[in-house]
């Protein structure tokens, strides 16, 4: 040991880490070491943090919140040499030099701030790299859960990514407001289900959750925000209920998003036109109906060619002219209306056509009702829709 410690110098940090049980004091280093030289193991970081704390306090700045936790990069030789010393003198320090530097920084922030050190679930992340004599702050993502009613057609749900499209997106209305009051670096926007871009969304809404990243603002009023969102996509889509929601409500709400019944309206030509024969027809076989459906066509190219049964729980035919009629349809979530009004080629059984026997042609499709449960008929569906 002491011809280890005429050769390397430590600190008194490191020293009181290693060896304040074993060597009696600090001053006989000074006997090996005429002036104080790098530290072996802490290569004199710990001299260097309140310069770290100048950097962490000055970048604190535009942030909002009240908790934060502290991780270090250091070099690896550190490790190196402190494993080094473990294993050649068996003695145990109270704690690694990295964890030790992460509690001084820590206890020296909660001095100067208000903010409280956490392990758990902090606001601010905030990473000091001893290799480039650099900070960074992060603030952990904001989750605001809610419901969208979109009141045109021609929306896309999200941003789309696959083909340029020029169409705007319900996110784009929704996040742009949120993006800006929390001063976010971007979001990510989680729909529970979606509908097709040519159909509405009405009734009470259908659930999302607006994932922000780096959000440096976190004390925000939704209520105002939602009035601003409203504001800004009007006669476009409409929120609703905006709340702080969690990473764990929103993957609950994702996994619930099959399980969720729905009410469609869908309006539909007949070329030969609508008899009251019809309408009988379509609600005697297709009421409590399982319908059979492969991937449709249309969405083939991007999606699993797979079969899937939906259950029509209940369904309403009433014609609206000589040759249209509209349903209103309660099923499971994730069938398929388009092909189910059509066929899709034999994809989809039975059909609006298997029943009708006439030309069908599918004309415009509104979501009017997303729920956990509303029973198993459209009567239970308070306040229509
Ligand atoms: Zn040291």
């Amino acid at each position: 040991m002491e011809n280890f410690l005429k050769k390397h110098f430590l600190c008194r940090n490191c020293f009181s880490l290693y060896l304040e049980k074993h060597v009696p004091s600090y001053s006989c280093l000074k006997t090996f070491h005429a002036k104080p030289n790098e530290c072996y193991f802490c290569l004199n970081y710990f001299s260097e943090i309140p310069g770290f704390i100048e950097m962490i306090m000055s970048k604190l700045e535009n942030y909002e919140g009240n908790s934060f936790n502290i991780s270090s990069i250091i070099p690896k030789i550190m490790l190196f040499r402190e494993e080094e010393f473990i294993s050649r003198f068996n003695l145990y320090p109270k704690m690694s030099i990295k964890t030790a530097l992460n509690l001084k920084i820590s206890n020296l922030l909660r001095e100067k701030t208000n903010l409280e050190s956490t392990h758990g679930k902090p606001d601010l992340y905030i990473t000091v790299n001893f290799i480039k004599r650099d900070v960074e702050v992060k603030a952990a993502p904001l989750f605001i859960k809610g419901r969208y009613l979109k009141l045109v057609r021609g929306l896309l749900q999200t941003k789309n990514f696959r083909n340029s499209s020029s169409l705007p997106s319900v996110e784009e209305l929704i996040t742009t407001p949120l993006i800006n009051h929390f001063n976010a670096s971007k979001s990510k926007f989680h729909g529970v289900g979606r509908e097709d871009v040519d159909a509405r969304m009405l009734g009470n809404g259908r659930p999302f959750v607006v994932e922000l990243l780096d959000p440096k603002k976190r004390k925000v009023d939704l209520d105002k925000i939602e009035k601003e969102i409203n504001k800004y996509g009007k006669g476009k889509i409409q929120v609703l209920n905006l709340t702080f929601s969690s990473r764990d409500e929103m993957r609950r709400l994702k996994a619930l998003s099959p399980k969720l019944k729905k009410v469609y309206r869908v309006v539909v030509a007949v070329e030969e036109g609508v008899s009251c024969k019809d309408l009988e027809k379509i609600e005697g076989t297709l009421k409590n109906c399982v319908i059979k459906q492969k991937t449709p066509t249309r969405v083939l190219s991007h999606r699993t060619d797979k079969v899937r049964f939906k259950k029509i729980y209940d369904i309403r035919a009433k014609k609206i002219s000589n040759n249209e009629l509209e349903l209103i349809i309660l099923s499971e979530g994730g069938l398929y209306i388009k092909e189910f009004v059509n066929g899709d080629e034999g994809r989809t059984t039975p059909s609006l056509l298997d029943v009708l026997k006439k030309k069908v042609k599918f004309l415009e499709l509104d979501v009017v009702y997303v729920a956990e449960n509303i029973g198993s008929g459209l009567e239970r569906l308070k306040g229509g829709y």
